[in-house]
């Protein structure tokens, strides 16, 4: 057992252990793994694995206290719970992180290591590509454990065209919410963040007849939206306040926060950036304000289709079909959103939850017959 003082100063402070961390939310399995040969710190946290075994990725960062990686496995693990049960995948959720600099610490051997601890868990968990680790990286996981997705062998490679796609197909369900069609064109639609994703999702909104207004910090990525797609620069800083139909946030998290939210013009905000609310309280803005919200989650699952219907040799032509369906997903979150006055994101944690009380039940039944 690991205690409070051990693992989080400051954040279990007035508790004893883990399962009293703000962040615990029932989950199935935390282990702690350590590997003195290799130096592997890393905390692996299985959320609920009521759909399926718990697919999430492997995240390296150079976690400033152990406190701190705790609370993001857990955290990321449940939200990898609520995207795999909303994608409609037969998947659990989970996620490992490794307490490490990828810069400077990350081996072959110590991704070995993490991969002879996934296979200890006999496939109640399985890893892939996240922050910090590359497709190398998962190839020597790979050499310990079938429980792993994303390598040669089991994928299609880069899951990123498949979220640019979720993300298009979310945002022609939201524009036909808002303005009775799919159909985007001449719509004005500001993209930040042209990097895997923002650049794709570019190439279809372009294709849909788009206007693009882009923006990111990398000049040269700007420098090519504009001349492949004729599309207006702006300043990474004025992205999300630009005249615009539609707002896709392609960058990073927090976007959407107290400062940003009274800035927007956009009618809808539909990207694929992690994390966008900066706290629940500004989606109950974006509500007021009668802006659209896609919910991250729901828009971004496109990769994880990916990453989990793939097979080895392909697979891409289901891949596709799947992640089509985001756009009826969000179709019925939005029109529910709006019959019962509740935003976006509550109404996709509910659809969530439907689906698991309902999975969790079936295999009750199941096991009483
Ligand atoms: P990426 O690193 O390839 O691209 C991110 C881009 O954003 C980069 O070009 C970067 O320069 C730019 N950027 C960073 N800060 C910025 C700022 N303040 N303003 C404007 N631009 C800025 O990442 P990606 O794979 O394209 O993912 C984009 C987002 O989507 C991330 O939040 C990621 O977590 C999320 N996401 C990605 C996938 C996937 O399949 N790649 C799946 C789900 C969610």
């Amino acid at each position: 057992m690991i205690t409070a003082q051990e693992i989080a100063p400051g954040s279990l402070s007035n508790s004893l252990t883990v399962f009293d961390h703000f962040e615990f939310d029932d989950h199935e399995d935390v282990v702690f793994v350590r590997d003195k040969v290799t130096g592997l710190t890393a905390i692996i946290a299985v959320h609920d694995t009521t759909l399926g075994p718990a697919l999430g990725g492997c995240r390296i960062w150079p976690y400033q206290t152990t406190a701190d990686a705790l609370t993001d496995a857990l955290r990321l693990s449940r939200g990898m719970t609520y995207k795999n049960a909303l994608a409609g995948l037969d998947l659990g959720g989970g996620k490992a992180v490794i307490i490490a600099d990828p810069c400077k610490d990350k081996t072959p051997e110590l991704m070995e290591a993490f991969g002879a601890h996934v296979e200890r868990l006999a496939g109640t968990y399985i890893t892939a590509e996240d922050v910090g680790v590359s497709p190398q990286d998962m190839e020597a996981v790979a050499l310990q454990t079938n429980h792993v997705r994303g390598t040669k062998a089991s994928g299609l490679g880069d899951p990123s065209p498949f979220t640019a796609l979720g993300v298009f197909s979310g945002l022609q369900a939201a524009a036909n919410h808002v303005y009775g069609t799919h159909d985007l064109t001449g719509k004005r639609v500001s993209v930040q963040g042209l990097g895997h994703v923002g650049f794709d999702l570019c190439r279809h909104l372009h294709d849909a007849g788009a206007q693009l207004i882009v923006a990111d910090i990398h000049a040269p990525a700007v420098a090519r939206a504009v001349e492949t797609f004729g599309a207006e620069a702006v300043d990474a800083n004025s992205a999300h306040k630009v005249e615009a139909d539609i707002f896709a946030p392609c960058a990073l998290g927090g976007i959407l926060n107290g400062r940003t939210i009274p800035q927007i013009s956009a009618k809808i905000i539909a990207g694929a950036a992690n994390n966008q609310l900066h706290r629940p309280a500004d989606g109950l803005a974006l509500n007021k304000r009668g802006i659209l919200y896609a919910p991250d989650y729901a828009i971004n699952a496109g990769g994880v289709i990916s990453i989990a219907l793939a097979i080895p040799g392909g697979g891409a032509q289901k891949v596709k079909e799947k992640t089509l369906t985001i756009g009826d997903t969000l179709a019925r979150i939005f029109q529910k959103s709006a019959a019962q006055g509740a935003t976006p994101e509550q109404i996709a944690d509910q659809l969530a939850e439907e689906r698991l009380v309902r999975s969790f039940h079936d295999k009750q039944a199941v096991d009483s017959s």
